[in-house]
């Protein structure tokens, strides 16, 4: 029934939930144990309305970095976990970031390709119609290049008012922020939290946010930049030694990883009190 609950609530078409599917599937798996196995607490609703929003985990990666379809993606990959890839659109296809082939392979297996500007400026300090240009525009670049594109993040996680408008005029269900913290049905879903992984991140930290999370049904976003030993050294990477580790750990804990947009679509399905 759980399953079931969860099916329903993270469908959102577009191709996106066979391979969580595949997952929600393997929550129900008999043999995992209470100590192995990250679970919700059983029927629980949250706080702020009935539904099945059920703590839960996106991986973000930020900016289209190419390193991350190296490193990242293979382990992610043999793990059968998703990700949601926010790409600065000019920037596809030039050295060091992926491609728009790239980019609709990784939709095709199951990721999210969200918008991340066009130039990723600091929207705040922009003229209203250049904040379109940015936003719509960056959108539209994206669909022009076949993709499917229905989340946005802010760069430098910099937003008003005025930039959150154009953001919900373009069309998005939603934007992520900067600012840490766990999403639940009634965060603002154009202002979303997230946890910051960098150099100085270790794995019993987000292990302990993942673990708080699942317990709270929170959703709990981890935003990546780079994921590459070779930059190791600079703020905003993570080694592989790191990212291993957090991908077994979702793995063998059963641990539901979803895209942004599933996670925002349980949060719609929501009904408040
Ligand atoms: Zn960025």
């Amino acid at each position: 029934m759980r399953v079931a609950q969860q099916m329903m609530c993270l469908a959102f078409g577009r191709g996106l939930v066979a391979p969580f599917s595949i997952i929600l599937i393997s929550l129900g798996a008999i043999g995992a144990t209470a100590q192995t196995t990250l679970m919700p607490p059983s029927g629980s609703s949250t706080a702020t309305g009935r539904c099945s929003f059920k703590g839960m985990v996106s991986l973000n990666f930020d900016d289209g970095n190419v390193d991350v379809l190296q490193y990242a993606v293979p382990i992610m990959r043999s793990s059968a976990l998703v990700g949601t890839f926010y790409v600065v659109t000019d920037r596809i296809g030039t050295r060091g970031y992926l491609s728009a082939s790239d980019l609709n392979e990784l939709q095709r297996a199951g990721n999210e390709i969200g918008a991340h500007t066009r130039k990723h400026r600091d929207l705040t300090l922009l003229s209203e119609d250049d904040v379109r240009n940015e936003v719509a525009g960056s959108k539209a670049a994206l669909g022009a290049m076949g993709l499917d594109v229905s989340t946005f993040a802010y760069p430098f996680g910099s937003f008003n008012g005025r930039v959150e408008q154009a953001v919900k005029d373009a069309g998005f269900v939603g934007a992520r922020s900067t600012n840490s913290g766990t999403n639940t049905p009634s965060t603002d879903r154009f202002a979303l939290l997230r946890l910051d992984m960098n150099d100085a991140t270790t794995l019993e930290g987000v292990e302990a946010a993942i673990q708080g999370a699942i317990t709270k049904n929170e959703w709990l976003i981890l935003a990546f930049h780079h994921v590459n030993g070779a930059y190791a050294g600079r703020p905003k990477v993570v080694d592989l030694v790191f990212f291993r580790g957090l991908a077994e750990y979702l793995a063998e804990r059963q641990v539901p990883v979803v895209t942004n947009t599933q996670a925002i679509s349980s949060m719609l399905n929501c009904i408040p009190d």
